[in-house]
Parts: structure tokens; C-alpha cells; sequence
């Protein structure tokens, strides 16, 4: 099933991003993956291989995994943009609107115990009223997702601080898991006002792909 979405994003023309990027780049990783890290869009690197975060923002996150046990192969690793926007701007609300069909189906298959989500961006896609320097680290409930805010490793390349932050953070993955597993779950924020679970009933009445 993953393989057919990667196919679809593979001839996708829905927006104009398509048309600029080299490379689509769907995701991957094991798709038993317990955890799953969900991050924009494809950088330079990403659209010149087609692999998501395998530039130095992805050596980076390899290092934090390893940390805690992890290789890359582990884990599932994907954006919410499948294509890159041009100079990495941010991508526009009627490009997110086109590609959300495709996340929303991965993530229905691989059915992660725990996404984890890596900058500001990818945040407040799950969690609108999303802030990063508030919420990174702490394990939110939005709709039926386990979100798990960090910094992006891009933003902790360039300042220490975040760095820092960032390594705290992956590291209380594993304790959050076992958190999860065993049912105590410790929801920080009791106020979600919008979660994905009403991105995706949005998205029942207005297209779907599969
Ligand atoms: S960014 Fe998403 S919606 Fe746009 S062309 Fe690529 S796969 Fe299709």
C-alpha cells in the first residue's frame, strides 16, 4: 500500500511544485515503525536524491538516533510536502491542501505509536495552535495522534541552544513510548482546538485520493 501512494507521488501534478523540484521524495523507512518523523519539505539534497533528510540536517537526526538505538532503518521518515518548493520557501496553503491526501494515507498505514515532529512547520500542521519553543518536548494528543514536537535539525545546526534542546528532546523518546505502550499517556496541552483527526474529516468532504 505504501509502494501505490509512492507510485501516485511519483506522476503527481497537483500543484505547481512538480514543476521546480528534480525529485519527488515520498518518504521511507520500516513500515512497522513504531515512530515516525514528519518534517516539512525536500531540501536541495533531498530533491537531488529523492531520499528524505539525508543532508546534514539528516546525518544530524542518524546521530540523535543512534543515542537512543535507532538507525535510520527503524523508523519511518517522511515530509508533509512531497516535492520541494523552490528555494525553500514556505510552501503555500493551496500546495499543502494538495499534498495533505498523500501523509494523511501513509500515516494511515503505517499507524505509528508516535510522531514525532520536527520544526515549527510541521507542528502546526497536526497542531494549528502549535508553538514550537512552547510545546517542543512535551507529547501532545491531536485527533487520534501521538505528537511529539522537537526542534528541526536544520534550526539546531545553526544555533546551539536548539542543538541542545534537540538532544534533550530525542532523547526522552524511548520514555514516552514506554509511556504510550503501557497506556499512560501525558498529555500536556488539554486544549487542543484543532487536531489532524479534523484535517482529515475537512479533507473527507472535499477530495481524496484513494
Ligand atoms: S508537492 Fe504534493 S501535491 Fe504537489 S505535485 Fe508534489 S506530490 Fe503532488
Amino acid at each position: 500500500m505504501l509502494k501505490e501512494i509512492e507510485k501516485s507521488i511519483r506522476i503527481c501534478n497537483k500543484c505547481r511544485l512538480c514543476k521546480t523540484a528534480i525529485n519527488p521524495v515520498p518518504g521511507e523507512g520500516n513500515p512497522d515503525a513504531e515512530i515516525v518523523f514528519i518534517g516539512e519539505a525536500p531540501g536541495e539534497t533531498e530533491d537531488q536524491t529523492g531520499r528524505p533528510f539525508v543532508g546534514r540536517a539528516g546525518r544530524l537526526l542518524e546521530t540523535l538516533l543512534a543515542k537512543i538505538g535507532y538507525k535510520r532503518e527503524d523508523v519511518w521518515i517522511g515530509n508533509i510536502i512531497k516535492h520541494r518548493p523552490p528555494q525553500n520557501r514556505d510552501p503555500l496553503p493551496d500546495e499543502i491542501l494538495a499534498c495533505q491526501p498523500y501523509l494523511t494515507e501513509q500515516l494511515k498505514i503505517l499507524s505509528p505509536k508516535i510522531i514525532v515532529t520536527l520544526g515549527r512547520f510541521a507542528l502546526s500542521y497536526f497542531y494549528s495552535d502549535g508553538k514550537i519553543s512552547r510545546d517542543r518536548g512535551n507529547l501532545l494528543r491531536t485527533g487520534r495522534f501521538n505528537v511529539f514536537p522537537v526542534y528541526h535539525p536544520a534550526a539546531a545546526l545553526r544555533s546551539p541552544q536548539m542543538y541542545r534542546d534537540l538532544e534533550s528532546d530525542i532523547l526522552k523518546i524511548p520514555g514516552v513510548l514506554d509511556s504510550i505502550k503501557k497506556g499512560k499517556i501525558n498529555t500536556s496541552n488539554l486544549n487542543l482546538k484543532k487536531g489532524k483527526e479534523d484535517l482529515d474529516q475537512e479533507l473527507d468532504g472535499q477530495q481524496r485520493l484513494f
